[in-house]
């Protein structure tokens, strides 16, 4: 079950440009920075709330986030649930249908335990389920 909504994801082209608008939105020049290799991506978070804006702008050419900006362009990329155990939530879901994308968790930004579900099976929305390590 989700305990949460972690954070929305936003694919952006440049994420200098997308911070600066970020900051005037929210007021807040509290951005953290993380570059997660293993995904090809450069991100710049925003705290709202309980919650996270996640800025994501791809760091090489091969990234899965730059395929999505190519066909979608800018805009929500994906929204994270926080769960306890993403293991046994992939499992849970699977023997429910849904098709998974990652069939076991991976390391994600903010120190999580990463899993993507696939929008195929939910609405055409990529969903993350995620677990502090
Ligand atoms: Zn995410």
């Amino acid at each position: 079950m989700a305990i949460r909504i972690s954070h929305l994801g936003i694919a952006v082209k440049e994420l200098g440009a997308s911070e600066s608008l970020f900051r005037k939105l929210l007021g807040d020049s509290n951005v953290h920075r993380e570059e997660v290799e293993d995904q090809g991506v450069s991100i710049a978070s925003f705290k709202v709330g309980e919650s996270i804006i996640e800025l994501t702008a791809p760091s090489r050419p091969d990234s899965p986030i730059a395929g999505f900006l190519e066909k979608r362009g800018e805009g929500i990329h994906h929204v994270a649930f926080e769960v306890d155990d993403v293991e046994s939530e992939l499992r849970r879901l699977e023997s429910e249908g849904i098709r998974l994308i990652d069939k076991h968790p991976r390391d994600g930004a903010h120190d999580m335990k990463i899993a993507f579900l696939h929008p195929k099976s939910t609405n055409g929305v990529l969903i993350e389920l995620c677990q502090k390590k």
